[in-house]
């Protein structure tokens, strides 16, 4: 059999094992060798009967004295050993056994190895002990063939049905008989340069390790034979991004654009400021990238407020000059909404023809809205998914732009770029991924980072209150808005009820309005909400007609209203760090003072506790998105699904930072060397990274 052979036809498994197997996402005899042990434990060292004491766990070799079935005076049969070692006996028992298989595995005289919590035994003389349901290898067999105890043993995940006992068996059998027949596919320099061991060793020793082997390595998950199959998964992966990148980049004619500058320059004048020094370098970098003749796909990430859109709208108008149409698509619709009010009056200024689609725009609005930008009429497009229906066409779309990428999934990505031919991709995001997570997730992007607020920015004070302390928000809120400040409350969506969510929101602005704060002006908005009526909202909001806006999460993402200075988050303990982050975000805009208050209700988890911590601790966003990492582990921070990359199933980003990003910078190396692999050396892992990437290979193909 060969390793990519199921794992049904392995001495041993068998239909219903196998379908076991398949509960933990092992189906062929290789995936079986990468399904590595939970954790070890080590039963190497051999006690002396005599030295055991109760509660500890420990293993002891000795001669069987007396193989028997017991009968407690509650009939509850019981089968018991009796082994001695020279220093003393003990016994083993069993409450669950097959009688006859029992007593033809242990005979009188023959040598057994036991593993076990020792404990007192009830029914011995003298405090004798006992072992309850002890692992257990009679050693009539060969020493060095010791499974089960006797040595570094793994401790695998399993699933309901499938023993501890037995799927080591098995995995045992598959070990010796196939990890030598897994093929090395790393590259020798490769594996010389990181000290990593041959494939067929690391397969061994990582799960029925020699005794010499640290122990720690093995439980932290890095041991040399570890880091080898780590590092594969990784240079497999980046082997994937590097290819995808090539793909989208070098072999594929783009657009070189070439502008004279001429809008960007009177843009400038536009502004009311100039531009912070990391803006001007991204917009540099975006620059060189767009005058390439290979596409564009670049992510530009900055923390919140940190000025993105008007990078964007440079990059928009250099496309706009050289001929060709731009569009920039948001997630929601605020926030589209958003951008056409900050934009068109520039844009107007500017002679650049522009146009809002969004989803519940009138027929025939729709109807001429497609003409225009059919005709390319229309040169620059704002606004939501309702850019990437098929209805859609744009004459020549030369750039899109696509604002807080992680609220999109990759093919939404897709869809838009289809658009155009082979447009340049501009993806941005407040969301900051913490470089580790960045090289997997955006692996094939280049990426750019505005590493700078604007000027004059000062720190959000941030603050945690108890629901008790209510009424103390309420009077600093009073006080805020009596020096001229602005105030967002937020209520945070609850999944399972929207509408419980919605009413918890509208009773309390009526609640605040009535009761509270009458002499106020608050506003209220949300989801169900039609556009005319969120914009009115925001507008108004804007030019300071209301004092309060009371809002569900639909302000999480990019709105922009400088006077708001203060930020009332309830139950903060439900919402994410990320989220968390973004709504502070919110106010800290303008040159007033902010603040952020949490507003936190019993009662809190552990990891609420953690969240609430690092927000209050911290306010840099990559910080922030390390810590988040941390908290929730890499598989909850950035769903695999949405990102459509295969799954990790040895390595863990955070643990192995340091592998990946030399797995990342060999795997691009070789691409460059070798750009299809086809040198003769590199066919065994084209043929692994074509298995390992094979329902992705669609996304391979079109980014
Ligand atoms: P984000 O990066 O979160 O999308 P925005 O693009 O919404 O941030 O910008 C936040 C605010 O900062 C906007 O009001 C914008 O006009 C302003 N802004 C952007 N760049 C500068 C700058 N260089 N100096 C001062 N204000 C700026
Ligand atoms: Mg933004």
């Amino acid at each position: 059999m060969k390793p990519d052979d199921h794992i049904q036809y392995i001495k041993g498994v068998g239909p219903r094992r196998a379908q076991l197997f398949g509960k933990l996402g092992v189906y062929t005899i290789e995936d079986a060798c990468w399904l590595l042990p939970r954790c070890y434990e080590d039963r190497s060292q051999v006690k002396l009967i005599s030295q055991l004491e109760p509660g500890v766990i420990a293993t002891v070799v000795g001669e069987i004295k007396q193989a028997r079935v017991l009968t407690t005076r509650r009939r509850r049969r019981i089968f018991e050993l009796t082994v001695a070692d020279g220093s003393g006996a003990m016994t083993a028992k069993w409450f669950r056994f097959n009688t006859r298989y029992m007593s033809s595995l242990f005979k009188k005289g023959e040598r057994i190895i036991l593993s076990g919590t020792v404990e007192t035994d009830p029914y011995g003389f003298f405090g004798g002990l006992q072992m309850l349901h002890p692992d257990y290898e009679t050693l009539s067999r060969d020493e060095d063939e010791l499974v089960h105890t006797g040595r570094i043993v793994p401790v695998y995940p399993t699933t309901e049905g499938f023993h501890q006992k037995a799927l080591r068996s098995v995995m045992k059998r598959i070990v010796d008989e196939y990890s030598s027949k897994i093929a090395d596919i790393l590259p020798p320099e490769i594996t010389h340069q990181y000290n990593l061991p041959p494939i067929d060793q690391a397969i061994q020793q990582v799960h029925f390790p020699d005794n010499s082997a640290g122990l720690e390595l093995l439980e932290q998950g890095i041991s040399p034979a570890h880091r080898r199959l780590v590092f594969e998964e990784f240079f497999l992966l980046e082997l994937g991004l590097a290819n995808r990148r090539r793909q989208l980049t070098q072999d594929r004619a783009g657009i070189a654009f070439k502008s004279t500058g001429e809008l960007a320059h009177r843009l400038i004048k536009l502004l009311p400021f100039s531009l912070t020094t990391a803006q001007e370098r991204v917009l540099n970098q975006i620059r060189q990238d767009m005058a390439r003749p290979q596409p564009m796909n670049r992510l530009l990430q900055g923390d919140v407020g940190s000025g993105k859109t008007v990078v964007a709208l440079f990059a928009m108008l250099g496309v706009v000059e050289a001929g060709y149409q731009a569009a920039i698509m948001a997630p929601t619709e605020i926030l589209a909404e958003q951008h056409y009010l900050n934009l068109h009056p520039l844009l107007d200024e500017l002679g650049v023809n522009t146009l809002l689609l969004k989803g519940d725009i009138k027929n025939q609005h729709k109807k001429t809205a497609y003409e225009r930008i059919a005709s390319g009429d229309v040169q620059l497009v704002i606004g939501t998914h309702a850019i990437i229906q098929h209805k859609v066409n744009f004459q020549r779309l030369g750039l899109a732009v696509i604002d807080e990428q992680h609220r999109f999934g990759v093919m939404q990505r897709a869809n838009l770029i289809r658009k155009g031919y082979h447009p340049d991709v501009l993806v941005m995001t407040a969301t900051p991924i913490p470089r580790t997570l960045a090289l997997t997730v955006y692996g094939d992007l280049t990426m750019s980072v505005i590493d700078e607020l604007p000027p004059g920015r000062q720190p959000v004070e941030t603050r945690l209150y108890y629901d008790r302390h209510r009424s103390k928000v309420y009077s600093f809120i009073n006080k805020q808005i009596k020096i001229g400040g602005q105030v967002y409350i937020v209520y945070p969506l609850v999944e399972e009820s929207e509408k419980l969510n919605l009413k918890a929101a509208t009773d309390m602005a009526a609640h605040l309005q009535w009761d509270i704060f009458p002499h106020l002006k608050i506003g209220l908005i949300h989801g169900r909400l039609n556009s005319q009526e969120k914009e009115q909202i925001m507008r108004d909001f804007k030019a300071q007609r209301l004092h309060i806006l009371v809002a569900t999460t639909v302000i999480e993402v990019g709105i922009d209203v400088p006077g708001a200075s203060v930020m009332v988050i309830e139950h903060a303990e439900r919402f994410g760090l990320a989220q968390l982050h973004q709504l502070r975000g919110r106010v800290g805009r303008g040159s007033e003072k902010s603040y952020c208050i949490l507003l936190v209700h019993f009662p809190i988890t552990e990891e609420a506790k953690l969240r609430l911590k690092a927000i209050v601790n911290t306010q840099d966003g990559f910080m922030i998105a390390e810590e988040d990492l941390k908290i929730r582990g890499p598989g909850e921070f950035l769903g695999t699904r949405q990102s459509g990359l295969p799954d990790l199933k040895v390595a863990n980003i955070i643990r192995d930072a340091s592998l990946l990003e030399a797995a990342r910078e060999e795997a691009f190396a070789l691409i460059k060397k070798d750009p299809t692999l086809s040198l003769p050396q590199h066919q065994p892992l084209k043929e692994a990274l074509l298995r390992k990437w094979k329902h992705k290979l669609e996304l391979v193909q079109i980014g």
